[in-house]
C-alpha cells in the first residue's frame, strides 16, 4: 500500500470556448507546464493535515468524518475548503480516504484564469486515492473534484477545468464536449504565451451567475434545451431583448470557433487560429461583456507587435489573456509592457504556455 509520495497536477489555458462549458458546449483547454504539487504522507489517525507553501501559518487539522459543506469555511482559512472538499467528495463517491498530511506547493498564480483551484484539487485527488489504494478512472475523478468545488467549495464551476488537469496530454488540446462528456485529444505545436494582467475587478462571482441566468432565459425564449441546441448563429438575431441577444450570439459563435480551431490545428494553421482567438475576444468583449481594460490593452498591444491573435481566457473580469506568437515573443512581451507602463497600471507578467501531460505521481 502506498505510504507516501508527491503527486502533480496542472494549470490549463483554454484555448477557444469561453462560457460555452455550461451551455452544453465545446472547449479547447490545454495543460500547462506550471501546476500544483501534493507531497501526501498517510497518518494513522483520521485526520486531514494540510499545509500550503503559498500560505505561510499552522498546518491545518481536520477530523475527515465531520466533514460535510458548510463546515470548513468558518473555522479555518479558506483555501482548505478546496482539499477538504475533495477528502468529502470522494468519501461521498464510495472511496475510503485515509488520514494524510498532505504538503501543497505550487508555481501557478492563483486567481489569474489558469486554474490554481482545479491543479489544487486534482493533485490533492490523485494523492488521496493512491493512499486509499483506489484505482479511479480519470473522468470520474474530474467529475468527484468538480462536486467538491461546486458544492463544499461554493464556486458554480462546469467541468473544463478539473477535465483538463486530469486528462490532457502533452503536445495536444483537448477537445471536450460539455453535453456528452466525450474527449478528443487534438495536436497543437502552437507558439503561446500567457499574459498575466494582473488586474481583477470586482464582483466576479455575481457577474458569472448574472451570465448563467442570461443564457438560461435566452435558450428558453429560443424554445431550445440549451444554447448548445442553436443549428444556426442568425437565428440568435430572434432574441429581441438586445443584451440576452448578445449573450446567445456570444455562445454560438464561440462554440464554432472550438470546431473550426480544432481542424485548423489538424491543418497547422496557426496564422488563422490567431485570427479566431482575436474574434473570440472581440466577442467576450462585445457581447459577452465580461472583458476587462488591461485585457484589451494587452490584446491590442500583442496584436499589434506581431502576436497572431489573442484573447482573454477564464470566467472574465481579471486574469490572464492568452497569445499566439510566430517565435520568439520578447518584443510582444516589451510592448505589452509599455502599453501598461504608460498607463500607470501595475506591470503584466509572461509565461510560456506549452500544452503538456496532464496530473500524474512524480516521486
Ligand atoms: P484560479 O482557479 O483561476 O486560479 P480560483 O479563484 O478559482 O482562481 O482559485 C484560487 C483559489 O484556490 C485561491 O484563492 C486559494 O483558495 C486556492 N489555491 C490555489 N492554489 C493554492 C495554493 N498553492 N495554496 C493554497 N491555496 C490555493
Ligand atoms: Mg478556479
Amino acid at each position: 500500500m502506498t505510504e507516501s509520495g508527491v503527486w502533480f497536477a496542472p494549470g490549463r489555458a483554454n484555448l477557444m470556448g469561453e462560457h460555452t462549458d455550461y451551455n452544453d458546449g465545446f472547449v479547447l483547454p490545454f495543460a500547462l507546464a506550471q501546476g500544483t504539487t501534493a507531497a501526501a504522507t498517510r497518518r494513522a489517525d483520521r485526520v486531514l493535515e494540510l499545509i500550503s507553501r503559498q500560505r505561510p501559518g499552522p498546518a491545518i487539522e481536520l477530523a475527515l468524518t465531520g466533514l460535510a459543506p458548510g463546515t470548513v469555511a468558518e473555522t479555518v482559512p479558506g483555501w482548505a475548503a478546496y482539499p477538504a472538499g475533495v477528502a468529502w467528495a470522494l468519501r461521498e463517491a464510495g472511496y475510503d480516504v485515509p488520514g494524510a498530511r498532505l504538503v501543497i506547493d505550487s508555481d501557478l498564480p492563483p486567481g489569474s484564469g489558469l486554474s490554481s483551484s482545479a491543479a489544487l484539487e486534482c493533485a490533492v485527488e490523485l494523492a488521496l486515492t493512491a493512499l486509499a489504494g483506489a484505482d479511479v478512472p480519470r473522468g470520474e475523478l474530474a467529475a468527484i473534484a468538480r462536486r467538491a468545488e461546486n458544492e463544499f467549495v461554493g464556486v458554480p464551476s462546469g467541468i473544463m477545468d478539473q477535465s483538463a488537469s486530469l486528462l490532457c496530454h502533452e503536445g495536444h488540446a483537448l477537445l471536450l464536449d460539455c453535453q456528452s462528456g466525450e474527449t478528443t485529444q487534438v495536436p497543437c505545436g502552437a507558439r503561446m504565451l500567457i499574459i498575466n494582467t494582473r488586474a481583477r475587478h470586482e464582483l466576479t462571482a455575481g457577474d458569472y451567475g448574472a451570465r448563467r441566468a442570461e443564457c438560461e432565459e435566452a435558450a428558453r425564449l429560443l424554445s431550445v434545451p440549451t444554447l448548445r441546441y442553436i443549428n444556426d448563429c442568425g437565428d440568435t438575431a430572434r432574441i429581441n431583448d438586445p443584451t440576452l441577444r448578445k449573450r446567445a450570439r456570444h455562445v454560438c459563435t464561440d462554440d464554432q470557433r472550438v470546431l473550426q480551431t480544432v481542424a485548423l490545428l489538424r491543418a497547422g494553421d496557426y496564422p488563422e487560429v490567431g485570427a479566431l482567438l482575436t474574434q473570440s475576444h472581440a466577442s467576450l468583449r462585445d457581447d459577452f461583456e465580461i472583458s476587462w481594460p488591461e485585457a484589451d490593452v494587452a490584446v491590442e498591444a500583442a496584436v499589434a507587435a506581431g502576436a497572431l491573435g489573442a484573447r482573454m481566457i477564464g470566467g472574465g473580469f481579471g486574469g490572464s489573456v492568452l497569445a499566439l506568437v510566430p517565435g520568439e515573443p520578447s518584443a510582444i512581451c516589451d510592448a505589452v509592457t509599455s502599453a501598461f507602463a504608460g498607463r500607470s497600471w501595475t506591470l503584466p507578467e509572461f509565461y510560456d504556455a506549452v500544452p503538456s501531460a496532464g496530473a500524474r505521481q512524480v516521486a
